[in-house]
């Protein structure tokens, strides 16, 4: 293909950005089309694309359009603003993920081009009709030129999961990529407590909305799971495994990368970290809660918008950590020495104290 970078497409660096980046990477890699992409998230963006949707609008999506202000003032004349309806037959996302160019389009009246592909597959709308959308953009209609972009699309996708799943961090794998390198993680950190986040990766892996959640567990010695370290396949059979049936499409995020540690209990705890007002989450949060309480496995749920202090944030995981440090430490002297039966019945007291303090 053509290399001399004729084009250039602007994509937000929110919303799908966050899962498909790599992917979107290669592909336009391979047709010769520049990528610009808005800057990483901060307070002013926040409040610009909040001035511009209803209050009561969920805050990923206020960050969404204050990354297309961002690339419109950059001047970038292709904006990237997909429709992601479904992901299989009937496993759909929410309303506002389907409906995303239509609130830029209702919103942002500013001129530009939106490269808007659907990716629909209850409506047989897959990925190959969503790629020669976004090349019929550019005046690409080459078959077997978009199927040789796909492909290394997928070639760049693969290599970010493999790096992630054998602990390479997000931010280091995103890295890799954009300087085609690989690298793999071939010894495991052991740390004193492990939890696992579930959150959608437009929460979680944007370290303004998500507060570097990440990287203050770690500063406590805690060792961080997230759904890059959980397969698709994995991450679907534990949502079977509970008996529970997977509707939404970012539920792997959430549901399946929960289900995944609590079924090999390889964690202390569960953060669940969703964004206010968000219903899909508010379901899947409390599914998961509910197998919580049954499994006697912590949880707390987190919740964000544009208001969230920083400082309160820290509190509560603190206390968080705290509670599972006690637990574990609990669990560990009841297991080392000999206990008799009234002292094990106040710890079991002291547990279930703590426990529901931080739910
Ligand atoms: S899933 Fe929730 S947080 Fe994400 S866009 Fe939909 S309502 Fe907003």
């Amino acid at each position: 293909m053509n290399k001399a970078y004729k084009y250039k497409i602007g994509i937000p660096r929110a919303m799908s950005y966050y899962n498909n980046y790599p992917f979107y990477l290669g592909f336009f890699n391979y047709l010769g089309i520049d990528v610009v992409l808005s800057d990483k998230t901060t307070t002013k963006i926040i409040n610009e694309g909040s001035s511009y949707v209803v209050s009561d609008t969920c805050l990923p999506i206020k960050v969404y359009v204050g990354h297309v202000i961002n690339l419109l003032d950059k001047g970038c004349e292709y904006i990237f603003v997909p429709s992601i309806q479904s992901t299989d037959y009937k496993i759909n996302n929410c309303s506002k993920i389907r409906g995303l160019p239509e609130i830029i389009r209702n919103v942002v009246n500013r001129d530009f081009v939106m490269v808007e592909p659907t990716l629909d597959k209850t409506e047989n709308i897959g990925l190959l009709d969503f790629c020669e959308n976004i090349a019929n953009n550019f005046g690409i209609t080459d078959k077997k030129e978009i199927k040789k972009a796909i492909k290394l699309g997928f070639e760049y996708y693969n290599n970010f999961f493999a790096m992630t799943q054998s602990g390479v961090s997000y931010k280091k794998a995103l890295e890799n990529i954009e300087n085609k390198k690989f690298e793999l993680e071939t010894q495991e950190v052991v740390k004193p407590l492990s939890v696992v986040i579930m959150g959608h990766g437009y929460n979680l892996f944007d370290e303004r909305i998500s507060l570097n959640i990440i990287k203050k567990l770690e500063q406590m010695d805690v060792k961080v799971y997230t759904s890059l370290n959980v397969s698709h396949k994995d991450s679907i059979d534990a949502i079977d495994n509970l008996g529970e049936i997977q509707y939404w499409a970012n539920e792997l995020e959430l549901t399946g990368t929960a289900a995944y540690f609590l079924n090999n209990k390889k964690v202390d705890g569960i953060i669940a970290l969703s964004a206010f007002g968000c219903g899909p989450d508010s379901l899947m949060v409390d599914e998961i809660s509910y197998h919580c309480k049954e499994q006697n496995m912590p949880l707390i749920h987190l919740t964000i918008d544009e208001h969230t202090g920083e400082a309160g944030f820290i509190t509560r995981l603190e206390a968080f950590v705290d509670m599972l440090m006690r637990k574990k430490r609990a669990s560990l002297s009841k297991k080392s020495k000999p206990i008799n039966a009234v002292e094990a019945v106040k710890n079991e007291e002291k547990e279930e104290i703590l426990t529901s303090a931080v739910k």
